[in-house]
């Protein structure tokens, strides 16, 4: 993602009331802090936030939290839900590395990764978000037998996922390298990475893996 600095992002987010301050603060505390009690989805690397819009959209019976590590990126998300308010979404500005941090074991049901930086240098490769080091960190946060959804059409970034995921033990439960011309479309909510890449014709892969105890 092309990242420029937007001028008092942070004071934007700061006042939106759609921005959750000192995450850490609900560690524990999720279905008590937000009245409706409801499953909690997050997307790590949210961008602009498209996905998880049409999605919290889709499904006002899911709480949606958006992670992004960039202020410049959080506020045009923050700008698109202000246009079309819903209850069931909010957002935390944080590196994913800290996720532990905002969220106790169980208390999410479902991460998706859409898109991901793909740091291909292998001296980064712990920094991937499918890397072993945030498997672990997902193990931590998620219910038992909950799902990570993974769409890229980076294929060197698929395969390296595919690997981690065999090295940490879990389960592969889908896995095409071409949604778009494959039976799992049907549903499918696109990403801005995704419609971008579909109309270039590259393939778009994904997977869908759980860790069983
Ligand atoms: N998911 C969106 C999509 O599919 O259109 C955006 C994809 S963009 C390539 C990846 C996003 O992940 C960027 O906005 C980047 O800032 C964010 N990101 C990368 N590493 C992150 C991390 N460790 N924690 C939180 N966000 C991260």
């Amino acid at each position: 993602m092309r990242l420029r600095n937007v001028k008092g992002s942070r004071e934007t987010i700061a006042a939106n009331e759609f921005a959750l301050k000192n995450p850490e603060q609900y560690k524990g505390k999720w279905s008590e802090v937000f009245e409706q009690n409801l499953p909690i989805h997050i997307e790590i690397g949210m961008g602009k936030g498209q996905f998880l819009m049409k999605m919290a959209e889709l499904h006002p019976d899911i709480h949606y939290i958006g992670i992004e590590k960039y202020s410049s990126v959080l506020v045009r998300a923050l700008e698109k839900i202000e246009e079309n308010p819903l209850p069931n979404i909010h957002f935390i500005r944080m590196d994913a590395e800290n996720i532990t941090q905002v969220f106790e074991k169980g208390e999410v049901e479902q991460i998706y990764l859409n898109f991901s930086d793909p740091w291909p240098k292998d001296r980064h490769a712990k920094r991937r978000l499918t890397s072993r080091q945030f498997l672990e960190r997902y193990d931590n946060i998620l219910k038992d037998n909950g799902k990570i959804i993974f769409k890229t059409d980076n294929r060197a970034l698929f395969d390296f996922s595919l690997e981690e995921v065999k090295e940490a033990g879990w389960s592969v439960e889908l896995c095409t390298f071409d949604l778009h011309h494959s039976e799992y479309l049907e549903g499918n909510v696109m990403t801005e990475y995704e419609e971008k890449f579909v109309k270039k014709g590259n393939p778009i892969c994904k997977m869908v893996i759980h860790h069983e105890k």
